[in-house]
C-alpha cells in the first residue's frame, strides 16, 4: 500500500513551495502534479523537475516501466474521458456520499487505478516511504478517498483568500513550454469563489472520515522547521535535525527533483529564499481587495485570517 501526502488547496496557495520542501527530507518522494502526468508528459513530452524531457529522465522512465510495462501503453484520451467523467467539481457531491453511486463506481475506481499504480511504482523505484502528489484538485482528492491500496494522507494548503487573488491576476510563464504558454490568469472575483469552493471541498473531505491536516501557507513561512516536523509526523517519517539541514535562516537548499508538472519553482536548484509574500496588501487595488475579502469573509474568519489587511501583515 503506497503512502500518500497529497497537497490540496486552490492554486497560488503555496503548495508547490511545501512539496519541495517535503521533497528534500529522506524518506519522501515529490512527483509534482500527477493530475497533468497525463496530457502534459506522457503527451506532450514536457520537462520534468530535474529539467530532461519525461521520456529521457530515468526516474519517470523507470515508474513507466514498473507501473504499466512503460507509459506508451496507457490510453491518454481514456484517461481524459475518465476524468471527465468523474474528477471534476460538479461531481464531488456525488463523490463524497457514504456509498459511491453505483453509475459512477467503475470509472472512479478506474481513474483513481492508474493514480495507484504510479504512486506504488514511484515509491519503489525511489525507495521513499512517502509520495507527494501536489495536483491540488479537491475532486481528485475526492476519487483517491476510492482508490484501493492507497493509504491517503491530505495536506490542506490555505492562503489568504486576497494573496491568492493577486497572485492571479499576475502573469506567469511556462518554462516547461520554453516560453511559448502562459499560466491561466483568474481575476478576483472569479478567484475568490473558486476559493471558497475548493477550501469547502477539502472540509467535506474530512467529515467524511479522510485524514486532512490543514496548514495555514503564512504559519508554514514563518517557522518552516516546525511546520515540517508537523508535517513528517502527520506522515509517519522521521524529521531529525540532520534531516532539517537544507533547511537556513530565511531560506532552505535544494536539491534536484523529478516534479513532473507544476509551477515553475520546481525547477529550482539550490538557494531558495523563504520568505511570506504580502505583495497584495500594497499591489491589489482596494476594490478588488474588498470584494475578495468580503466574498471569502466567512471562511477567511474560519481559518483565523483578520479581515484587516495591515492587520493580515502582522498576524499569521
Ligand atoms: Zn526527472
Amino acid at each position: 500500500m503506497a503512502r500518500v501526502l497529497y497537497l490540496g488547496g486552490l492554486g497560488r496557495s503555496g503548495t508547490t513551495l511545501v512539496e519541495r520542501l517535503l521533497g528534500e527530507l529522506p524518506s519522501v518522494c515529490a512527483l509534482g502534479e500527477i493530475v497533468h502526468l497525463w496530457q502534459r508528459d506522457i503527451r506532450d513530452d514536457e520537462r520534468c523537475g530535474c529539467g530532461a524531457r519525461f521520456s529521457a529522465c530515468t526516474f519517470w522512465k523507470r515508474v513507466g516501466e514498473r507501473a504499466f510495462s512503460g507509459w506508451e501503453t496507457v490510453d491518454v484520451d481514456r484517461v481524459r474521458t475518465l476524468r471527465d467523467l468523474v474528477e471534476r467539481t460538479r461531481h464531488i457531491p456525488r463523490l463524497a456520499a457514504a456509498q459511491l453511486p453505483a453509475a459512477l463506481r467503475e470509472n472512479v475506481r478506474e481513474y483513481a487505478g492508474l493514480y495507484a499504480r504510479v504512486y506504488a511504482a514511484a515509491a519503489e523505484v525511489s525507495g521513499a516511504e512517502v509520495v507527494v502528489d501536489s495536483s491540488k484538485h479537491s475532486a481528485l482528492a475526492h476519487v483517491l478517498r476510492w482508490a484501493d491500496g492507497v493509504d491517503l494522507r491530505v495536506v490542506h494548503v490555505v492562503r489568504d483568500a486576497r494573496g491568492v487573488a493577486y497572485s492571479w491576476t499576475k502573469t506567469v510563464a511556462r518554462p516547461e513550454t520554453d516560453g511559448s504558454d502562459e499560466m491561466t490568469r483568474y481575476s478576483p472575483g472569479r478567484s475568490a469563489l473558486l476559493w471558497n469552493a475548493h477550501n469547502a471541498a477539502f472540509g467535506l473531505l474530512a467529515r467524511r472520515g479522510v485524514a486532512v491536516r490543514r496548514i495555514r501557507y503564512e504559519q508554514f513561512l514563518t517557522d518552516p522547521r516546525a511546520a515540517l516536523r508537523d508535517l513528517a509526523d502527520y506522515a509517519g517519517i522521521p524529521a531529525g535535525d540532520a534531516d532539517l539541514a537544507f533547511l537556513g535562516d530565511g531560506y532552505a537548499d535544494l536539491r534536484v527533483g523529478h516534479s513532473a508538472a507544476g509551477n515553475p519553482m520546481r525547477f529550482t536548484v539550490g538557494r531558495l529564499p523563504l520568505r511570506r509574500d504580502d505583495a497584495w496588501v500594497r499591489a491589489l487595488p482596494r476594490g478588488q481587495r474588498r470584494l475578495v475579502g468580503a466574498v471569502c469573509a466567512p471562511m477567511l474568519r474560519a481559518y483565523g485570517y483578520p479581515l484587516d489587511p495591515a492587520a493580515a501583515t502582522q498576524e499569521a
